[in-house]
Formats: structure tokens, sequence, C-alpha cells
């Protein structure tokens, strides 16, 4: 059996990512990038054009295990609207704690604290 093709994460938007952005999991951005189209058409009125894929660097162990073993598997790209997100920042680009912050978040609040 073929070792499974490695997959990357990717951040998927149109226009400015803090207006909404989807998980796409994918061997490349070229992959990523239909995938990708037809998330964010169901959630906006958006063009092919209009898309931006980014790759995301950090925590790709944890993006990956939010995706589907066996798209993974095959090599399959695949996304998620629902990707869990920070309580405090709204955002998702990475593992959270037990509160539900990401770690820049649970970090400040540590700060204030002391
Ligand atoms: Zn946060």
């Amino acid at each position: 059996m073929p070792d499974a093709p490695t997959m990357r994460p990717y951040m998927a938007f149109a226009g400015e990512p803090e207006h909404g952005a989807v998980l796409v999991l994918a061997r490349d951005c070229r992959d990523a990038k239909p995938v990708a189209y037809g998330l964010l058409m169901a959630l906006f009125d958006v063009d092919y054009t209009e898309v931006r894929v980014r790759r995301l660097r950090e925590h790709r162990d944890w993006l990956l295990s939010l995706g589907n073993p066996r798209h993974l598997a095959a090599g399959r790209a695949h996304g998620l609207i629902d990707v869990p997100a920070c309580t405090a920042c709204g955002l998702w680009h990475g593992p959270l704690d037990a509160d539900g912050r990401c770690t820049a978040c649970a970090a400040l609040q540590v700060t204030e604290a002391a």
C-alpha cells in the first residue's frame, strides 16, 4: 500500500478572513481552491476569482485532526465550515484550552491576572 499523501491545512476565504473563513485540508493550494470555493459559495456570494487559500503552518496536527480520517488517508481534499473557534477572540488557528480559548488569549488572561 502506498504511503498516504501529505495533506496540509489551508485557511480559505474571500475578501478578508475575519469575515468568514473555512478550513480546507488538501495536498496543495491548487487542490484546495475548488473545495474552498464550494464551501464559501454555500456561505457567501463569492466569485471563484475572489477565493484565497492560505497555508497554515502552525498547529498542523491539530488542524488535520479535525478532518475526515478516510479522506485524509486517501489524499482527498475536503474542508469544514465549523472549526472550533476561540471563545475570546472568535478566531480559529490552533488548539483551545479547557475554557475554549486559544493559546494567545489564554496567555493574555494570565498576564492580566498577574
Ligand atoms: Zn483567542
